[in-house]
């Protein structure tokens, strides 16, 4: 089984992308991310930190918008601040939100141009329907990753396990516009693994630790794991038992190391591009 190195594509990406933030400075715009933090989780910081460290690498400008715990008004309101505001050419609203919001209802916010993690649900309807649009970064990570590996897609066969807003779905709507014959499984499957295992491509984005084993692998297959599950000791696993499938996949992106790095890449890509379309 080939190991898909995450680093080295996101190294790639980073440097189209440093080229591309080089012109744009050049030409007077400095592309520029706002990320709006709504509530204190360790995760969340985590990602973030490597949101900052990834725009300065390429250059894009990067501030961290920190809420105390907002109500959906006043966070949707910061949104729209920020959506008018001429400065900004990005936004990203981190996860989790306090007070059972769920994204999606104050991602609305958002203005689409400036929507550079697919969050407005508007969006997605545009993902939907083949028309041009952000997607959400780890799923267009996941789609990178199958294009720079040359994974053929047109008539494969794509299981996507998860149906997440902000995975899982648009995940398996970008396999789809690639001509892939798609199913999406998630919690309520019956027999995951026998379904899975008729995948020429398996996406798995359960949030799930060793949710998938051999059993869910064709022989060849390539895997992506999208999962981020932090063990007892401080360390991180993918929901797919990298040692179970050893024998079996044709190809695994590792967890530390796969689509983490792309993802955060994608999204400096995706700012990059906001900023050229309003420069
Ligand atoms: P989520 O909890 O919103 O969705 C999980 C999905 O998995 C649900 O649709 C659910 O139906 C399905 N699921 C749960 N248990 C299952 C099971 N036993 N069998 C089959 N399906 C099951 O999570 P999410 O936000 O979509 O994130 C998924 C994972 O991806 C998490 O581990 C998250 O940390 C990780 N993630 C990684 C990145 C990255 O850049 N690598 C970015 C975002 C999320």
């Amino acid at each position: 089984m080939r190991l898909i190195d995450g680093r080295a594509i996101a190294a790639a990406i980073a440097e189209e992308v440093t080229a591309a933030v080089t012109a744009l400075r050049g030409a007077g715009t400095v592309p520029s991310l706002a990320v709006v933090v709504p509530t204190r989780d360790e995760a969340a910081a985590w990602y973030v930190r490597s949101l900052a460290r990834a725009a300065a690498e390429v250059g894009v400008a990067c501030r961290i918008d920190e809420l105390d715990e907002p109500d959906a008004a006043q966070l949707a309101k910061r949104l729209d601040a920020l959506s008018g505001d001429p400065g900004v050419h990005g936004i990203v609203c981190q996860t989790p939100l306090p007070n059972r919001l769920r994204l999606e209802e104050v991602a609305e916010a958002i203005d689409p141009a400036k929507d550079v993690d697919g969050a407005n649900p508007h969006s997605l309807g545009r993902l939907a329907a083949g028309l041009p649009c952000f997607a959400p970064a780890t799923a267009a990570a996941v789609l990178e990753i199958l294009h720079r590996e040359q994974v053929g897609l047109v008539g494969a066969r794509a299981m996507v396990v998860g149906r997440s807003t902000v995975v899982g779905k648009p995940a398996a709507l970008l396999l789809l516009a690639e001509h892939a014959t798609v199913t999406w499984c998630h919690s309520r499957t019956r027999d995951l693994a026998r379904v899975c295992a008729q995948a020429d491509v398996l996406v798995a984005a359960a949030g799930r630790a060793r949710l998938v084993t051999s059993a869910h692998v064709k022989p060849g297959a390539v895997v992506v794991d999208v999962g981020i599950n932090p063990t007892a000791d401080g360390r991180v696993e993918g929901d797919v038992d990298a040692e179970a499938v050893a024998g079996r996949a044709g190809a695994l992106t590792p967890v530390p190391g796969g689509v983490g790095p792309v993802t955060t890449m994608v999204l400096m890509r995706q700012v990059t591009s906001a900023a050229a379309a309003r420069a």
